[in-house]
């Protein structure tokens, strides 16, 4: 049986060490930590739960076919329900909106609440999906990097079609031309930041993300994000995956441009193939420092990273929903700030994830686990304690004008994540939450490929490399990975 190893247990290593077993590989995976998940991981203090990293999952039926592969029912390791509400969002001047799931719902609720025509959101909404359309084939798939991919019929479309897919503008542009009102201008400039951009330089062709939430639905799973984790571990387990904890990685093997296996502190590990999990930095800066660097796409700029406050709160607030936004008045300053200042703006939005809300023992009784995140600048060494201080103050305040409260006499438990911490706990450069930003409009073709040019038997999955970050590519670049291994 041939034997793979994989270097890391994030999301994007457990979906790749459960399709190469599929493809009957003797599978070992290495992970530093001492338990599964990477960024995907939960804690629990004072009786609140907290999933310590991504809160929004979208497209279930990427973890559903890892089950399906191995001829198991999803739904006997796995649960999930549809949202009716996406999110809840809140401005400074009273202004309220609860986005419908249903399209139709969305379309006159926001034309109501933000005096636009029905047409000009409907419309939005279509060419967002026929941006995905005509693009996920190419975009998400395939690796960008091999010839076959731009044999089909549909990737040759895409690229036909690219000029007329916003790539010349920005994301913010597209959205002015769009419509009149910048509050709903700003609602969608947001979805920047599901890869870790700024809406003033990512390209247009982002206003397909809204399609996902739409079209696909917003999910939560039962238990919490955390379970999506659990369930594939246990899953990767049953199924003879072997996993080591707590042995670190410290170098791939390579003989005469071949990868053949693995060194840790400990021991020497041979393999016919290496699957690195690792944010691609890291990957070649510490475990291939002896082998040809590409510096282009190392030097790529990183996504935002993010500065979370996990609150335990002693009440309740009914006009919160699982996902909230309280827009900040200058979102332009406020990117400026993230992406060119590599600072915090001091009036910040503020996303506000609450999971009791849909799993009430994620708290105790009358109580909610409020899970409070800014966006970040990655960690180039600023002073983040100063930092921490400044955007709790600012944070608070935020609340208290949009909620009309005084949230810190509520707060009874505490804790906090910073850049340093998401990169000291997941080996991710610079504390980016989705590896390389997408600020540019040539950023898809400049992530690592799934393969290593140079050496024969490495691959690379998670969210580092194509097709991106976010749990539904990182599942993605796993599949790539798989159909890419011999
Ligand atoms: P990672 O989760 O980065 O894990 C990599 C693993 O490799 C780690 O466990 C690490 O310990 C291990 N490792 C590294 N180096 C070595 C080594 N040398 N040897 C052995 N093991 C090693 N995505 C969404 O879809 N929705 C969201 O709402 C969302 N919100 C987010 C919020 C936050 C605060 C964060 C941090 C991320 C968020 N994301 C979200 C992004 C999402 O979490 C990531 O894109 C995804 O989890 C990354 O998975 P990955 O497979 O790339 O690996």
């Amino acid at each position: 049986m041939p034997k793979a190893i994989v270097i890391g247990a994030g999301i994007g290593g457990l979906a790749t060490a459960i399709r190469l077993r599929a493809k009957k590989y003797d599978v070992d995976v290495f992970e530093a930590n001492h338990h599964p998940g990477g960024k995907l991981h939960a804690k629990t203090v004072d009786g609140f739960r907290f999933d310590l990293g991504p809160s929004l999952f979208t497209m279930p039926h990427f973890v559903d076919e890892l089950f399906q592969l191995h001829n198991k029912n999803p739904r006997d390791y796995f649960n999930y329900k549809r949202k009716d509400v996406i999110c809840n969002y809140f401005w400074e001047d009273g202004t309220q909106f609860s986005a419908n799931a249903d399209e139709k719902g969305f379309v006159q609720e926001a034309s109501q609440c933000f005096g636009e025509s029905e047409e000009s959101i409907a419309s939005y909404l279509v060419n967002g999906k026929k941006k995905y359309d005509l693009t996920a084939p190419l975009f998400l798939e395939k690796s960008l990097h091999k010839t076959s991919t731009y044999f089909s019929k549909k990737t040759l479309k895409a690229i036909i079609q690219l000029g007329r897919l916003g790539v010349n503008s920005s994301l913010h542009q597209t959205n002015q031309k769009a419509f009149s009102n910048q509050k709903l201008v700003q609602l969608f400039n947001r979805y920047a930041t599901y890869n870790g951009s700024s809406p003033y330089l990512t390209p247009g062709i982002m206003s397909m993300i809204p399609h996902l939430e739409m079209g696909f639905g917003t999910f939560f799973p039962k238990g919490g994000m955390h379970q999506i984790t659990l369930s594939l571990f246990q899953l990767a387990q049953e199924i003879g995956v072997n996993f080591k904890f707590g042995e670190e990685i410290k170098e791939i093997l390579v003989t005469q441009g071949e990868a053949h296996g693995v060194r840790t502190q400990e021991n020497e590990y041979s393999s016919d193939c290496v699957v690195s999990n690792m944010d691609i930095y890291p990957t070649f800066r510490k475990l291939l420092k002896n082998e040809k660097q590409p510096e282009k796409t190392l030097k790529q700029e990183r996504s935002s990273s993010a500065l979370i406050f996990y609150w335990g709160i002693s009440k309740t607030s009914p006009e919160l929903d699982l996902h909230n936004i309280l827009f900040s008045e200058d979102y332009e300053t406020e990117f400026k700030n993230i992406f060119e200042k590599k600072s915090l703006h001091d009036d910040p939005t503020v996303y506000i994830n609450i999971t009791s809300k849909e799993e009430p023992t994620d708290a105790p009784k009358g109580q909610e686990n409020w899970f409070v995140m800014i966006n970040a600048p990655g960690n180039h060494g600023q002073n983040w304690n100063k930092l921490k201080q400044e955007s709790r103050k600012n944070i608070i305040q935020k609340i208290n004008r949009c909620l009309h409260t005084d949230i810190e006499k509520s707060i009874v438990s505490e804790f906090v994540l910073d850049p340093v911490g998401i990169e000291t706990s997941t080996s991710s450069y610079k504390g980016a939450l989705y590896g390389a930003a997408s600020n540019s409009k040539f950023a898809a073709f400049l992530r690592h490929p799934n393969f290593s040019n140079n050496i024969k038997g490495l691959y690379f999955c998670g969210g580092s490399v194509h097709p991106g970050g976010g749990i539904p590519l990182c599942l993605l670049s796993a599949k790539i990975v798989s159909d890419l291994v011999p």
